[in-house]
């Protein structure tokens, strides 16, 4: 095509480009246009499709949303007997899906932007279930103007119980398929989009062509998910041209989608800034490393220590501290501030040691700070994920940074911020791997289980050899990624 299809925003901008929609109240969100402030500017060009294309989807979501007369209908309807739904589904004004949550809330952001990229694709609303906890509460302000994404908590919602939906359920995607029925028919659907779909090839006909031809007549769909899907959505060739022009880069979908909807609510964003204002306004450079462990991927407190020292001096991110050199040499010491992210503490611990009793090199000093340990994983708690947010956000202000391999808390850090890490890679028999960090070939997050179910084959495949820019991912060699 001919003519500027991408722009570079101006850093200035606090649209970001034309990603955000000016027509929101600066006070109930002050992340949403001050985030760019604290950020680095992103590099990363937007086009003017995706621009219009959210757009677009905003006036759907007013149209459709919660409290719309549309979308009363449209609960009516989920209460209809089947047959009658049958001939009006076909004929339904407005189609909606429903988000659970699962898992920690780096998973959970990754599969918001997923199911958020499926609704666009498809011209469904997004909603997102709560769960019935809150979790969700006070964490993140609206992305849509005039309207909510949250499912409205109603005890008569024809849907019951959708936090236990599994793939076996009579309404899933997986079932109806096994009865042979036609799922274009359905009035709603369940489907199982969680890594144990893996040998389930019903469940991941949802990536083919053919099937979200028969899905785009079913008005309400439910999923499940702990993974970040996209990858999956690109593999489609019936999105292929969409895709395209929305993301003439492909490897910039999280860093823009991730921008546009998730902005820190007001008590999020206060934790922000008093944590930068206090640490990290004064820093010349922002050094940001995510310190992850999975059981999993056993490793001792020592040894990873070793790993994150080792790569972090061997890239050049953290200086070789030597006393000898201490001391400036007229030049004033340049001051980069570590930001340590990690539900342990020992690791900050140790590099603060470090670099204070030895000093830095005579021309840099390191300060670390890490804002919480908290031990222990408790994602169904609000005050909990308030915290996980406040520095997944820190993270992504980083110049520089450092992850651990395979976890989803990191590539939400990485994805907002716009750069490419250097990983940490996971351990071999306990130890730290010979090369102890590598640096990412994208910024996109891994989808650590794309279906093995070939579309065009009919038979199990590599998602990872059908197209040039979805790839194995390099942390975790059987998912894959958009490059
Ligand atoms: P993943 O398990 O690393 O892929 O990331 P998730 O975010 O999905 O789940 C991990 C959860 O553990 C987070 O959401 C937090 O609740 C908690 N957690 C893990 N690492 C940190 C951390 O560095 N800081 C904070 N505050 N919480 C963390």
């Amino acid at each position: 095509t001919a003519g500027p299809l991408a722009t570079v925003p101006d850093p200035r901008d606090r649209l970001l480009g034309g990603l955000l929609s000016p027509d929101f109240d600066e006070t109930s969100c002050h992340s949403r246009y001050r985030a760019l402030l604290y950020r680095r500017p992103s590099m990363h060009a937007i086009s003017s499709y995706l621009v219009s294309a959210l757009r677009r989807y905003e006036s759907l979501h007013r149209r459709c949303g919660p409290g719309t007369p549309a979308y009363v209908r449209a609960v009516e309807r989920l209460r209809e007997p089947p047959n009658a739904s049958a001939t009006s589904s076909s004929s339904a004004e407005c189609s909606y899906l429903v988000w659970n949550p699962i898992e920690g809330l780096g998973n959970r952001m990754l599969t918001i932007t997923s199911g958020f990229l499926y609704a666009l694709l498809t011209d469904r609303v997004l909603l997102l279930h709560s769960g019935g906890g809150d979790a969700l509460d006070d964490l993140f302000c609206e992305p849509f103007p005039g309207s909510t994404w949250i499912l409205p908590a109603d005890e008569d919602f024809p849907i019951r119980d959708m936090g236990k939906l599994n793939g076996g359920h009579h309404e899933s995607l997986r079932a109806v398929l096994r009865r042979g029925d036609d799922p274009g028919v359905a009035p709603w659907l369940y489907i199982h989009l969680r890594h144990d779909y893996s040998k389930v090839h019903q469940d991941q006909q949802f990536f083919c062509e053919d099937m979200q031809a028969q899905l785009q007549r079913v008005p309400w769909l439910v999923f499940q998910s702990d993974n970040y899907f996209v990858p999956g959505l690109f593999l489609n060739p019936g999105h292929e041209r969409e895709l395209a022009r929305m993301f003439p880069r492909r490897d910039a979908v999280f860093h823009h989608l991730g921008r546009y909807l998730f902005h820190p609510s007001n008590t999020v964003w206060g934790m922000v800034t008093r944590y930068h204002d206090e640490y990290f306004a004064k820093a010349d450079e922002r050094v940001g490393i995510q310190v992850r462990k999975f059981g999993w991927a056993p490793i001792s407190t020592d040894e990873l220590y070793g790993q994150i020292l080792n790569c972090s001096q061997r890239e050049g991110i953290l200086p070789v501290p030597n006393a000898a050199t201490g001391g400036s040499e007229g030049q004033p010491a340049k001051q980069k501030a570590v930001l340590v992210v990690s539900l342990h503490g020992e690791y900050s611990e140790k590099l603060r040691d470090l670099y204070r009793k030895n000093g830095s090199t005579g021309r840099e000093t390191v300060s670390v700070y890490q804002p919480t340990h908290l031990g222990a994983q408790r994602s169904g708690e609000q005050h909990h994920n308030q915290k996980a947010l406040a520095e997944m956000v820190l993270l992504s202000f980083s110049d520089a940074v450092v992850t651990s391999a395979v976890s989803t808390f990191g590539y939400v850090g990485q994805g907002l911020a716009g750069l490419r890490p250097w990983v940490l890679m996971s351990p071999v028999d306990r130890k730290a791997p010979d090369a102890p960090c590598r640096r990412a070939a994208t910024m996109e997050p891994c989808f650590h289980a794309p279906p093995r179910y070939d579309c065009r084959a009919k038979a199990n495949g590599d998602a990872g050899r059908i197209l040039r820019h979805v790839r194995h991912c390099e942390d975790f060699p059987q998912g894959v990624q958009l490059v």
